[in-house]
């Protein structure tokens, strides 16, 4: 017997956390996994990431390991996830390049010959889909496809911007404009094809996060019906799963940090927050508002946090002023708490400026370390 797994809210309704009593391997039926930051962190292990996955999977989820990276192929993807200890098969991987090349086949028949602006996982996804690959506009490609590789080149840029003049369609498989390194952000794909439409005029076909089109077509072809879209990063993983309409789960193993969540804009909510993937494996209490003494709380577990002139409070810890280590559930308390006033300040703001004076009360938020037992 198994209850209904908790969805993602229409997007009418208020953006918050989700409740699920079940793990959450056991109420959705497959997760669609980011990559780095989430499952491995550059070259370094994410604490918990293979126990978890590995333990979602023999509860009977099916996994999609859903990336932006366009560069590696599934089979080095599978060997890098084996290196972090997580068992992948490459049919479980969905890149962007692949999508890139699922959105070109909904425009151009099988066979065509597509301009590759990328490296091995970019020609691998088109030549799987049934294109025809080629490095050069003097072949009248009918498309190009742009990836992000260290290889692209002015060379390469150049023989995009040839093709697209000669009328070919261009295709991105991402518009990250950054890529994190260990040295700070460098170009991501979104910048290199934002050099290729400068030249052009055009502008281009894109898949990846966040458009919601990536995780769809990766629920497709996971065969599963209840999907669940885990990510670290908000502006990509969690405006992706919020824009397909499926849940997201929240890690801080990555790019947005604890203080990020609690900021959200109600486009990049999560439904469900962990500090990592055993938040996979375990239920998820619903936060609740509570009254005491005339004033809303907002309650999880034993913990209790609410909005006190424009600060988070936590009850018995007072208002949070300076950075903070607070607890999992406390976590999740000042995340409810934070999204309630916020759009209640919006919802307030829409009427004062329709009444034609203005309400500013800014949030202010401290770093948040969140531990978890
Ligand atoms: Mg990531």
């Amino acid at each position: 017997m198994t209850t209904p797994a908790p969805q993602a809210p229409a997007a009418s309704q208020r953006a918050t956390l989700l409740g699920c009593a079940q793990p959450l391997d056991e109420a959705y039926d497959v997760a669609l996994l980011d990559l780095d930051g989430v499952c491995f962190a550059g070259e370094a292990r994410v604490p918990h990431a293979a126990d978890s996955v590995n333990a979602a999977r023999g509860a009977g989820m099916r996994l999609s390991f859903v990336t932006n990276n366009a560069s590696r192929t599934p089979q080095a993807i599978v060997d890098k996830l084996a290196a972090n200890g997580i068992q992948a098969r490459a049919e479980e991987v969905f890149s962007a390049a692949m999508d890139g090349a699922a959105l070109l086949g909904e425009h151009v028949p099988a066979g065509s010959t597509v301009l590759v602006v990328g490296g091995q996982g970019v020609r691998q996804a088109l030549t799987d889909a049934g294109f025809a690959v080629t490095s050069t506009a003097q072949d009248q490609p009918v498309a190009v496809v742009q990836g992000w590789d260290p290889g692209v080149d002015w060379a390469m840029l150049s023989e995009a911007t040839y093709a697209i003049g000669q009328g070919a369609l261009h295709v991105a498989t991402n518009l990250d404009s950054t890529l994190p390194t260990e040295r700070g952000f460098a170009l991501g794909n979104g910048s290199l094809v934002a050099a290729v439409v400068n030249a052009t005029g055009k502008q281009p076909l894109a898949g990846g996060k966040p458009t919601p089109g990536i995780y769809q077509r990766a629920l497709a072809r996971s065969g599963g019906a209840r999907p669940l879209a885990i990510g670290d990063r908000l502006n990509t993983d969690l405006v992706g799963a919020r824009t397909a309409g499926f849940p997201g789960l929240h890690v801080l193993t990555g790019v947005s940090t604890a203080r990020d969540v609690v900021l959200a804009t109600p486009g990049e909510r999560p439904s469900f927050v962990h500090t990592d993937l055993r938040g996979l494996t375990r239920p998820h209490p619903q936060p609740t508002a509570v009254q005491d003494q005339g004033r809303t709380w907002w309650q999880v577990g034993d913990q209790r946090a609410r909005v006190t002139e424009g600060r988070l409070e936590l009850a018995g810890a007072g208002v949070l002023s300076t950075s903070a280590t607070v607890v999992l559930d406390a976590y999740r308390a000042l995340v409810a708490a934070a999204w309630d006033h916020a759009d209640t300040l919006a919802e307030s703001q829409t009427r004062a400026a329709q009444a034609g004076s203005w309400l500013h009360e800014a949030l202010r938020v401290p770093e948040l370390d969140v531990v978890a037992p």
